[in-house]
């Protein structure tokens, strides 16, 4: 049986250090202490939360439940052929760690995704992405353990219904699926993505016969620790906000109003926002409300630095949708899941 642990403060299990308190800590390392924390907090008719690095989420106040900290580790090569390995990951699995696991190991594809903060059971929910590469391009399938009955269920990539920061898991699934495992498709021949302008104007020094996924993966870096402030010194949950996108009539409207505006055609005729344009035009860069900040830099990271309530971060995100809405008549959403 777990360890259950009571009255448990999360202020180091979450990125943007708010000090919120848990009922109830477990940490789990695999399937069958999982089944047993889920009958525990049955008997006791608790609400759960599940967490992996705590990256993506904001703790508006302590939680009246169970905590279930996913901890399992191991990586199994489920199969291969000439062209593709097919690696199982544990969901506690840190993944930056799992990048550079799978470069060193000469398996290509995750590159891109370098040095996103999380677990690999994590990577899924919101379908991660980074620098034109996102989860489902290396998806295979997952297990999961369904909360009501602890049964292991596998969804394929079609049944997890993976979009922009998107998936089943966030919509008509939400909070009924545990993610024990992720299975990845990597390929063994370098397949460079290197569609992103940052990323290419990184890289521009090094000959195109000379680049490799190794090389790709240190520019990730170096732009993500020049853009982004680490959670470790200026508590923060990464992007706040969704880039909002609009369909070609919206995107003619505001690009009349500010021919600046900063948007990307996608490829269904839609255009997709540059959430960080639209809250630095608004005036927010740099700004404090009450504590919570929006970062000096990146208008799109909202930071904690006086390590207060979830609600102070909260109350800021409002104004800025609501102020963001006033101006251009876009609606932000908010990219970290809030609890309780
Ligand atoms: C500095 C910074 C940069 C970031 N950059 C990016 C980026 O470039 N791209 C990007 O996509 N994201 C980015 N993020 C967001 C975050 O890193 C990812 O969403 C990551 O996958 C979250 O992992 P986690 O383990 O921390 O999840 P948590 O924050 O612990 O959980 C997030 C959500 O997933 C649920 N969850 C966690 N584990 C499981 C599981 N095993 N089964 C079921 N549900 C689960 C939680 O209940 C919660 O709803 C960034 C965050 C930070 C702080």
């Amino acid at each position: 049986m777990p360890l259950f642990l009571p009255h448990f403060n999360l202020q180091k299990h979450n990125t943007l250090a708010v000090p919120a308190v848990a009922d109830w800590f477990v940490s789990i390392t695999n399937d069958t202490e999982l089944r047993e924390a889920l009958a525990w907090a049955g008997e006791r008719s608790l609400p759960l939360l599940v967490l992996g690095g705590g990256s993506n989420l904001v703790l508006r106040d302590d939680f009246h439940g169970l905590v279930i900290h996913i901890r399992s580790q191991g990586k199994i090569l489920a199969a291969e052929n000439e062209q593709y390995v097919w690696l199982q990951v544990a969901a506690g699995e840190n993944w930056h760690q799992l990048v550079e696991y799978t470069l060193a190991e000469g398996l290509f594809g995750l590159e891109n995704l370098s040095l996103i903060p999380g677990s690999v059971g994590a990577a899924p929910i919101q379908n991660i992405g980074a620098y034109g590469v996102e989860l489902c391009d290396v998806f295979a399938e997952l297990s999961a353990m369904e909360i009501a009955s602890g049964l292991s269920v596998t969804f394929t990539a079609e049944s997890c219904h993976f979009g922009y920061r998107d998936s089943i898991f966030k919509n008509a699934l939400n909070g009924k699926y545990i993610i024990t495992q992720v299975t990845l498709k990597l390929s063994r021949e370098p397949r460079l993505v290197l569609d992103y302008p940052a990323l290419r104007e990184e890289l521009k020094a090094i000959p195109m016969d000379q680049l490799t996924p190794e090389k790709v993966s240190e520019a990730v870096i170096a732009i993500r620790r020049s853009k982004l402030p680490d959670p470790a010194n200026m508590p923060n949950a990464g992007s706040f906000f969704k880039n909002p996108i609009v369909d070609g009539p919206e995107y003619q409207r505001l690009i009349a109003a500010y021919p600046d505006l900063v948007a990307y055609p996608q490829a269904d005729g839609h255009f997709k926002l540059a959430a960080a344009w639209l809250i630095d035009r608004a005036g927010w860069r740099g700004r404090q409300l009450a504590g919570a900040a929006v970062h000096e830099y990146q208008a799109l990271v909202l930071t904690n630095p006086q390590r207060l309530p979830g609600s102070a971060v909260l109350a800021l995100a409002g104004h800025i949708v609501q102020s963001v809405e006033e101006q251009f008549g876009v609606t932000l959403e908010m990219e970290p899941r809030i609890y309780p």
